[in-house]
């Protein structure tokens, strides 16, 4: 019961911290999927334990946009939030439930600043922000200078307009270019408008509004949804024009229209909204505290699809880690095609209950491999279990430290050291031209190579080789080649190789920067008695990262497999940078995304921009000087565009080398 009410507090305040910084801040850290999840996790966990919810807990008001700078308004309705989902499916079986035989509307959600325009007498007398659903700012000033907002109306009742105040991606464009690219994106451009201390600031600004709902306690006579738009539209409201009415039978149909068409529209949305049409119904389904029981958003997500799970298998890594992956029915997502989806670990199978079976998001998020993401249908065959033991060793599979995953500890299993054969080998490691994973896999199984030191041993069985069916004299010529020219690899690639705990590519350069130049002084320092502290001294490297360096290179296993290596004329230095005079970077940030055709693997092209004197981050920040973009660039690309980085292809980098005399071979 304690853990549950921390856990409450926990998910309130980080929901409340996301809310702060995207309402009030406009600096979002988590896309909207990721903040809906939390919001989802706690509406669940608060379903499961009603007795200790908090009258303040989030679910219990729409996130606040309150700033200090106006009048507050106490809103005569309840300005209530939407639930949303992500899935077709899931919005059809909610509607289907709640009735199949009605009408609903189906229309834009229009992504920009939520409005509610109060009129009274025929004329605009407030028009107050969302606020916190209760109280909002009231900008009256400010939403006054909208130039499609009817100031004055023939209605004399009261009346009450729930609009969203946007803007189109044309204006937007053309508004941050003089602007100098100031801003991020057309919705937080337009919450800070809005906001504006002077009346005259906002109406420099191309806002426009779009109506979607009314209320008065005055007008009885429309029994639709459709009938009040048809109201407001009399009464010169901006009505979205895509608002269609169509019972359930018709979704399927109408939503895909719609996903369709969101690319070719010019003003921002981030789905659909789906009410039901009869006022009468709508009254009697009333509110919960943070939205309406009659209506729904369909939130887009192009990186998103929907899926089921045909089967789920899971390896032994060179590390140990046992990692569950998902076979799923094929989807196109960003333009490929995805056929499996990483399940994590088995605490992330029992939080999002997945099982065989089971229909599924599953999203893929800039380079990273798709994952499961949320469950929408349980499987029928229940929760899925990983093995308890190691399916190759059968050793019993354990926690080590705090971390989720579950590792075989035995050195010697044979999915361990196969997976680190073929992990050597890779092009991002020694890059062993013809021993690639299939090659490997076939000689490990045949015992022609059962250690990293029998790669360097294997042109020993040349002939043998040559005589094999599927090798040949060709084959085995490009192999044994492949194997003598790894042996000049520099120390930077040969270190990460080995695969020991803490040390990747990342340790090894901080390693050389700090003024290392081969393994003998490493190790000698990992073994002095002023190793711990010369290591820490070094920036970058932090305690866990320099413990795992002093066992790695006090262990005798590793320092045997060293000097093996060493015997089979393996180099274990660094070679010298050749820091050029000309430093035409100095200076510069630069990140590096997607793959390249002269640069493989694209470490050759970090490379370049270091020796000029450049320097290169993993993440495109407003810092970034230019973002190299390769083939198949994922969402660094997309941010820089958002942040008018300097971007460059390949060629265009290639000749911007060129016309500096840098050669990149
Ligand atoms: P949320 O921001 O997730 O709470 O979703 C609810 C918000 O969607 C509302 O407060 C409106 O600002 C916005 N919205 C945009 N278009 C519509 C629409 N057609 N119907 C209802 N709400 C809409
Ligand atoms: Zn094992």
């Amino acid at each position: 019961m304690k853990d549950v009410r921390k856990e409450l507090e926990r998910l309130s305040s980080e929901i409340e911290e996301h809310q702060y910084l995207y309402y009030v801040k406009n600096q979002p850290k988590i896309s909207d999927l990721e903040f809906d999840q939390l919001f989802s996790k706690l509406q669940k966990l608060e379903s499961e334990y009603p007795e200790l919810v908090s009258p303040n807990s989030p679910t219990r008001r729409v996130g606040s946009d309150l700033s200090n700078d106006f009048k507050k308004f106490n809103h005569k309705i309840p300005v209530l939030s939407l639930e949303n989902t992500y899935s077709t499916q899931e919005l059809i079986d909610w509607a289907t439930k709640l009735d199949l035989d009605e009408l609903y509307s189906l229309e834009w959600k229009v992504d920009g600043a939520s409005i509610v325009l109060y009129y009274r007498n025929g004329s605009l007398e407030h028009a107050v922000t969302r606020g916190t659903g209760g109280v909002g700012d009231d900008i009256t000033e400010n939403i006054r200078t909208i130039k499609n907002i009817p100031l004055r109306i023939k209605e004399k009742s009261e009346l009450i307009v729930r609009g969203e105040v946007y803007m189109t991606f044309t204006d937007f464009e053309e508004f941050n270019k003089e602007n100098s690219g100031k801003y991020a994106n057309p919705r937080n451009l337009v919450s800070g408008s809005i906001k504006q201390k002077h009346s005259y600031q906002v109406a420099s600004r191309p806002l426009k509004i779009v109506v979607y709902d009314a209320f008065s306690p005055e007008i009885k006579k429309f029994s639709t949804h459709s009938d009040w738009m048809d109201f407001l539209k009399l009464m010169k409201f901006p009505v979205s024009e895509d608002m269609e009415f169509h019972k359930v039978s018709n979704f399927s149909k109408i939503i895909e229209k719609f996903r369709k068409k969101k690319e070719k529209l010019n003003f921002p949305t981030d789905g659909m909204v789906i009410k039901l049409n009869s006022m009468k119904r709508r009254e009697i389904l009333g509110n919960t505290t943070h939205s309406p029981r009659w209506a729904r958003a369909l939130k887009f997500d192009a990186t998103l699809k929907e899926t089921i799970i045909l089967d789920i298998d899971f390896a032994i890594g060179r590390t140990g880690k046992i990692t569950p992956r998902a076979k799923i029915e094929p989807v196109e997502l960003l333009g490929t095609t995805v056929t499996y989806a990483t399940l994590h670990n088995q605490d992330y199978i029992n939080e999002k209950k997945i099982g065989i079976g089971a229909r599924v998001l599953v999203a893929k998020r800039g380079e990273i491999i798709p994952a499961v993401e949320e469950v929408l249908e349980i499987s029928k065959q229940g929760i899925f279990r990983l093995p308890d033991r190691c399916p190759t060793c059968s050793t019993k599979l354990i926690k080590i430290d705090e971390s989720v995953d579950y590792f075989c500890t035995n050195t010697k299993c044979k999915a361990r050291v196969l997976n680190s054969l073929i992990f050597f080998c890779q092009k991002k490691q020694m890059d062993i031209e013809g021993l690639g994973e299939k090659q490997i896999t076939n000689f490990f199984e045949t015992e022609t190579i059962q250690s990293i030191p029998d790669i360097y041993d294997l042109h020993l069985k040349r002939e043998e080789l040559e005589n094999r069916e599927g090798l040949g004299k060709k084959s085995v010529d490009i192999i044994l080649k492949g194997i003598e020219v790894s042996k000049n690899k520099d120390l930077r690639f040969l270190l990460p190789s080995l695969g020991f705990s803490e040390i990747g590519h990342r340790v090894t350069e901080f390693l050389r920067d700090a003024g290392y130049k081969n393994i003998d002084e490493i190790i000698q320092v990992a073994q002095s008695e002023s190793g711990r502290d010369r290591f820490l001294s070094i920036h970058g490297l932090g305690e866990r990262t320099v413990d795992s360096i002093l066992s790695v290179f006090q262990n005798p296993i590793h320092l045997k497999l060293i000097s093996d290596l060493k015997e089979r004329g393996l180099k274990f230095s660094f070679d010298e940078i050749n820091k050029s005079k000309e430093q035409i970077f100095s200076g510069q940030t630069w990140c590096i995304t997607g793959s390249f055709d002269n640069f493989q693997p694209r470490e050759k092209a970090v490379e370049i921009i270091k020796i000029y004197g450049g320097s290169v981050t993993t993440s495109v920040t407003n810092k970034t000087s230019v973002l190299l973009a390769g083939e198949k660039a994922g969402s660094k690309l997309d941010k820089a565009q958002k942040l008018n980085t300097k971007i460059l292809n390949e060629s265009e980098f290639l000749d911007l080398l060129k016309s500096f005399g840098i050669k990149w071979d």
